[in-house]
């Protein structure tokens, strides 16, 4: 009954922004044999694919906002659809700046707040150009953000608000999010939901892949990237 396999990118199949390791390469080598394997991801296709070396499936980004499709015959990547939906800028930096005053994070480095040309947006708590060091220390269980995520929810209503990276809030315009990507592709090519599983590891509350944990379509979690194989032995 499976025919379509999604997968979550970083923290699933590979550390963050980093190229897939071979066991990884392997498991997708296995895997596209028997099922359609693509990458929902929440970065945009450009960076998914320089991240993942242009490995050949296709890939979803941006919370389903942009669509590429790999052409076995030509050997790449093609654009399916790439959607832009500017946001209100002047009201976005106006609420980002109410939030920092509110909640004491007024000194950061850079810009604080980051537009994105999909019109998805990050709310950068240290800033744009924080230390890694300094980000990476942050927010490690999530705590510092999910105190005021609700708020950030109530704030932003016409977006889905995520808590992402190590010290950001990720903010992506209605209706997109990875279940609204997999629901499409299920309205577009022709799949039940049923027919779908999900792989990811960003369930919890505000987490990336948490809209498809919650939802019909069958969802594997995956708590160690380096051990992703090991979650899907029943699929090989
Ligand atoms: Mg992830």
């Amino acid at each position: 009954m499976l025919k379509v396999i999604g997968f979550d990118l970083d923290g699933t199949l590979t550390q963050h922004r980093t190229p897939l390791p071979p066991a990884s390469r392997e498991l997708l080598d296995r895997l596209r044999r028997r099922y359609r394997v693509l990458i929902v991801g929440a970065g945009n296709c450009p960076r998914i694919l320089r991240q993942i070396e242009n490995y050949p499936i296709d890939v979803i980004g941006n919370y389903g906002m942009q669509y590429c499709r790999y052409d076995p015959e030509a050997g790449l990547h093609r654009q399916v659809f790439d959607l832009q939906i500017p946001p209100d800028r002047e009201s976005v930096t106006a609420r980002i700046s109410r939030l920092r005053r509110e909640h004491g994070y007024t000194e950061y480095a850079g810009d604080g707040v980051e537009f994105h040309s999909s019109g998805c947006v990050t709310f950068p708590l240290l800033g744009t150009k924080a230390d890694i060091r300094d980000k990476l220390a942050f927010d490690p269980d999530r705590k510092k953000r999910l105190a005021f995520y609700a708020e950030v929810c109530a704030l932003f209503p016409e977006f889905t608000v995520f808590v992402g990276g190590s010290s950001s809030f990720d903010l992506a315009p209605l209706p997109y999010n990875k279940y609204y990507a997999l629901d499409r592709l299920c309205q577009d090519e022709g799949y039940r939901h049923d027919e779908i599983l999900y792989v990811g590891d960003d369930y919890g509350h505000g987490g990336n892949d948490e809209a498809v944990y919650v939802s019909d379509i069958p969802f594997r979690p995956v708590s160690d990237y380096t051990r992703v194989t090991s979650f899907l032995l029943d699929l090989l």
